[in-house]
């Protein structure tokens, strides 16, 4: 497929070309407790720039909390995390906290879409995608409206442009919320399982815009139960239970050949 977003992401100059080496995202001994529950277990990851990474695991097993320590969405009990070289979190020096400002520039950095589309039900398409660009990127409402208008062609919504979020499928509404991430030229985008809510004809769709996005070389960490997704490509499959990752690797491996009995068992049930 052609694909009208890698012009638009090339044309803005936004993504990360594929280049390994530069690491995005570090996370060293990363720990999570709710009250007494540790539902994140000295976990370290790395994901490089332009890298497509999956986390898969059972239901409870951690992957949205994951997710959410990486942009701080949750506060982590241990352990440190940097993103693009700058620590934004490190439990052993209180101290170096980013102030409310470095932090907000920082989330800017990275976009999120969740299983539940949360677009704003008052805006319209094209103000939904709009919005953070003037708000937070202090674009004029001219610039915002033209950006935006790009990037929701490039996921195949242009006739949509004044609509409301409720006149549209849910499928529409993911590609949406994954447009307007997408706008904001993130370096990092992270999707927690993105199309768990959608009726099954509606799946496909979704997918076709993540792999478009993944072939313009932004680098994603992906929650999904979609193993066809993970299979074609994500460039390294994680697999966590228990708040631990059990088991990581190139997909064609984790999914094919589990080293661990976890991870077999797991698949057994969702393969
Ligand atoms: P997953 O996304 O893999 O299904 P989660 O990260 O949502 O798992 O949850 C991991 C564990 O943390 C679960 O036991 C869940 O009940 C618990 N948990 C998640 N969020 C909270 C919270 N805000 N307060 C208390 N417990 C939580
Ligand atoms: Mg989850």
């Amino acid at each position: 497929m052609s694909s009208p977003l890698l012009r638009v992401v090339q044309e803005g100059d936004v993504l990360n070309a594929p280049e390994f080496k530069r690491k995005l995202v570090q996370i060293a001994g990363l720990s999570k407790k709710f009250g007494q529950d540790v539902v994140l277990k000295d976990i370290s990851l790395d994901v490089s720039a332009g890298e497509v990474l999956t986390l898969i695991g059972p239901s409870g097993s951690g992957k949205s909390t994951l997710l959410r320590c990486i942009n701080l969405l949750e506060t982590p009990s241990e352990g440190t995390i940097s993103i693009d070289g700058e620590a934004i979190w490190n439990s052993r020096e209180p101290g170096s906290r980013l102030s409310a400002k470095r932090l907000a520039a920082k989330r800017s950095e990275i976009g999120m879409v969740f299983q539940r589309f949360n677009l704003f039900p008052h805006l319209t398409v094209l103000e939904n995608v709009s919005i953070g660009l003037t708000k937070v990127l202090g674009k004029t409402k001219s610039e915002a409206g033209e950006t935006a208008t790009h990037f929701i062609e490039a996921v195949g919504l242009s006739r949509f442009l004044g609509a409301y979020p409720a006149t549209l499928s849910g499928g529409q509404q993911q590609r949406v919320a994954i447009s307007r991430a997408l706008a904001m030229r993130p370096k990092l985008m992270l999707f927690d399982e993105p199309t768990a809510s959608l009726d099954p004809e509606l799946v496909g769709e979704v997918m076709d815009v993540m792999r478009m996005v993944a072939r313009t070389g932004t680098t994603m960490v992906v929650v999904t139960h979609e193993m066809h997704f993970a299979e074609d490509i994500a460039d390294r499959v994680v697999f966590l239970d228990g708040g631990r990752v059990v088991e990581e690797g190139v997909p064609s491996e984790v999914l094919r050949k589990p080293r661990h009995e976890r991870t077999a068992a797991f698949l057994s049930r969702v393969l």
